[in-house]
């Protein structure tokens, strides 16, 4: 599994900065990778004050640093290991919102975050820096639908429900980081 993070972590940050100036403005700079806590235990590290949620992954962006509790890597690494570019591209995908003009951001971060995953991972394949695997991409549509909200994406906060996911991580697959931003090409 660590091989697996490594690799999600390289093949991310490779599509970001071979493909941020065909894309935006300025210059394109990595989050720093915080990595692996255990949000079970006392001292886990803190973002904005609060320390990070138990069984779950975050970027935060007071300190522009990624970081994922263990447990919930190790539980979804068990389903397949497509588990682990999912969430490291997601969360690299709010470290990319947080660079871009406020415009480019859409309402429904969570789902922009899904479909710049789905662009960077289609498109690392694209690049020869990623190969799929038989079975890959029905692990990511699981995963996706592992990691829903049980109802539709309604409040800037929300994840969107399983299809919401599936298809907003989809149209990034298909047409590329350009159709995750608002008024995209879809
Ligand atoms: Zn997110």
């Amino acid at each position: 599994m660590e091989e697996d993070i490594q690799a999600a972590v390289s093949v991310t940050n490779a599509y970001w900065q071979t493909h941020w100036s065909q894309l935006f403005t300025g210059g394109y700079g990595p989050p720093r990778v915080a990595g692996a806590y255990d949000g079970d235990t006392p001292g886990t590290p803190v973002c904005g004050g609060a320390p990070l949620p138990d069984d779950n992954a975050v970027y935060c962006p007071d300190g522009d640093y990624i970081a994922w509790d263990m447990d919930l890597m190790r539980w979804g690494h068990a389903r397949g290991d497509a588990w682990v570019y999912l969430v490291i591209a997601h969360e690299w995908g709010h470290a990319v919102q947080n660079r871009l003009d406020a415009g480019l951001v859409d309402l429904a971060r969570e789902l922009q975050a899904d479909c710049l995953a789905g662009a960077v991972l289609f498109g690392a394949a694209q690049d020869g820096t990623l190969t799929f695997e038989d079975g890959d991409t029905e692990e990511l549509a699981d995963a996706l639908t592992a990691l829903a909200d049980r109802t539709p994406w309604t409040d800037v906060s929300d994840h969107g429900d399983a299809s919401q996911r599936v298809s907003y991580f989809s149209r990034g697959a298909r047409s590329g980081v350009k159709s995750c931003l608002p008024n995209g090409v879809q």
